[in-house]
């Protein structure tokens, strides 16, 4: 059997499956598609709204100190000014000036070609799992090039944001090899901007949201007013978001438009933010595992003080091992009362609760877990998939494609399969059953081909259980099913009651 760690090509593979099978395609395709946007198909739409409803029975329904919201997307510009985005929502942008091709600063490496101490070159190569490795191999390219003798010394990889003046001229692009293309970084504003009203002038600016997180923020006192919510408490929101990357890439890691399920969790300023921040920090891996996500593929990381944004205390991200490498997947920051208290001198409307304690009016203190829905189906996607060599029933070996989905997120939970298409005792006995289960889950009816080709359909799929409606149905007591299973094959006999028990028990 492969898995996703040993598929090679396991993205083209992906990708391939997601097209094939109607899980997502690239956007706007039959016009040739548009760069960092994507479509969700029948099946895809299903998974990433079980992902979504699953974090928000959990989030919001299964705990008592979250509430929900659902914001608007383009909001006052103000918003954005307060939050700093206007002014700091930058990524370092290069352009290559001959191949038109542009580059974030900070996925761009190079390194000095150094030959008995003497630097004779540059070379530079793209963020990847073997940059280091890349940019050496390329440094002995240059040496044998420019047949010089000597010593090369092993490259030390730097980031083109590090690059001096006199450095920049001196590195190739990455897209012609050439030195003299590059330009230094500038900062590019990643927000979308577009007009609101008929008037399109300065006047009219506003921003698609790039994050959901200041929905939160801004209706704080909102919820404060109109719930009995009490410190602690969390709002939670799940939405668009929109960033116009420079380079949006990895399928759907990285897209110009995205999901986000965001929460702010606000805390009393004097209360133990650590322990809170640990407590989400766990609590948000958990969940990942109970949708199916394998524990030895999640890693922590911890931003580095100096690298931490002014206002955050500490911000761990949960990485997710990808076939491109270890990447962000949920990050999760203590934020201090930075939002509330910009918002509190951007608006002039007071951003507080009261203390009944203390008697005092306090700014809470929030804890922000912040994560892509499309980043968590990628990562289920590349964990569930594998292909394995099975037996079929004359005994012969093929390959089967199986995505072995959590029952939570699966899109389709049950497949009806009567086992043959044209006996009626057959096909109304399986209808029945079909009609009942659509009433509370999301099944499918397929009468068509063998029945090994159907099964092999449902496994690539990631349809946990097939019932199959046979002549044992019909001809013995009991009115029982076979249910075979996706990820064991194993196949049994199942009662109704028993089949909605399991359920009940699986998807939740
Ligand atoms: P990155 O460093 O990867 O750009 P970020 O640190 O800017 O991400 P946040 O602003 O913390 O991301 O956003 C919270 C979450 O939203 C991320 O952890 C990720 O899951 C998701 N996310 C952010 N940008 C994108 C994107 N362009 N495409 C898909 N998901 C994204």
């Amino acid at each position: 059997m492969s898995n996703a760690a040993e598929t090679p090509n396991l993205m083209e593979a992906l990708v391939s499956l997601a097209k094939r099978r109607g899980f997502i395609y690239p956007s706007s395709e039959i016009y040739g598609g548009l760069n960092g946007f994507f479509d969700y198909g029948p099946l895809g739409v299903e998974l990433k709204r079980n992902i979504r409803d699953c974090w928000w029975r959990d989030m919001v329904h299964r705990r008592e100190d979250v509430v929900g919201i659902e914001t608007s997307i383009i909001m006052h510009p103000k918003v954005w000014e307060a939050s700093g985005h206007v002014a700091g929502f930058t990524d370092p942008l290069v352009d290559c000036k001959v191949s038109k091709q542009r580059y974030r600063a900070d996925q761009l490496f190079f390194a000095a070609v150094v030959i008995d101490g003497k630097t004779v070159g540059y070379v530079s190569a793209l963020e990847s799992e073997n940059t280091a490795g890349e940019l050496q191999a390329a440094a002995e390219q240059l040496k044998r090039k420019k047949a010089i003798q000597g010593a090369l010394e092993p490259v030390k990889v730097r980031e083109f944001t590090e690059a001096t003046a006199d450095e920049i001229p001196l590195i190739p692009s990455p897209a012609t090899g050439e030195p003299g293309s590059l330009t230094p970084p500038r900062a590019f504003n990643m927000m979308f901007e577009t007009n609101v009203g008929a008037l399109k002038d300065a006047s009219s600016v506003s921003y698609l949201r790039p994050e959901t997180a200041q929905g939160m923020f801004v209706d704080f006192k909102n919820v404060v007013d109109t719930t009995r919510v009490k410190l602690p408490f969390g709002i939670a929101q799940i939405g668009k978001s929109f960033r116009n990357e420079i380079t949006p890439r990895n399928f759907i890691f990285r897209s110009r438009e995205f999901e986000q399920m965001e929460m702010e969790y606000f805390i009393h300023p004097d209360a133990d933010w650590l322990a809170c921040h640990e407590e989400w920090l766990k609590w948000c891996q958990d969940w990942l595992i109970s949708i199916g996500l394998p524990a030895s593929h999640l890693s922590l990381h911890e931003h580095p003080k100096e690298k931490l944004a002014f206002y955050s205390r500490r911000t761990v991200d949960i990485m997710f091992k990808y076939p491109f490498g270890v990447q962000e997947l949920w990050g999760i920051a203590a934020r201090s009362d930075y939002d509330l208290q910009q918002h509190q001198k951007f608006s002039g409307v007071p951003q507080v609760f009261f203390d009944e304690a203390a008697k005092a009016k306090v700014v809470p203190h929030v804890i922000e877990p912040a994560v892509g829905v499309d980043r968590i189906f990628l990562a289920v996607l590349a964990s569930a998939y594998a292909v394995e060599d099975v037996k079929d029933e004359k005994g012969n070996v093929e390959q089967r494609t199986v995505l072995r989905l959590s029952p939570r997120i699966a899109p389709t939970k049950v497949a009806v399969l009567p086992l043959l298409k044209n006996k009626e005792q057959l096909t109304n006995r399986a209808k029945a059953l079909y009609t009942k289960l659509k009433k509370r889950y999301a099944v499918q009816y397929d009468d068509g081909g063998a029945i090994g080709k159907r099964y092999r359909r449902q496994d690539e799929a990631g349809t946990p259980w097939c019932v199959t409606i046979d002549f044992d149905t019909i001809e013995k007591e009991g009115d029982t099913f076979t249910l075979r299973e996706r990820d064991s094959m194993a196949q049994r006999r199942i009662t109704e009651s028993e089949l909605f028990a399991l359920l009940e028990e699986q998807v939740y």
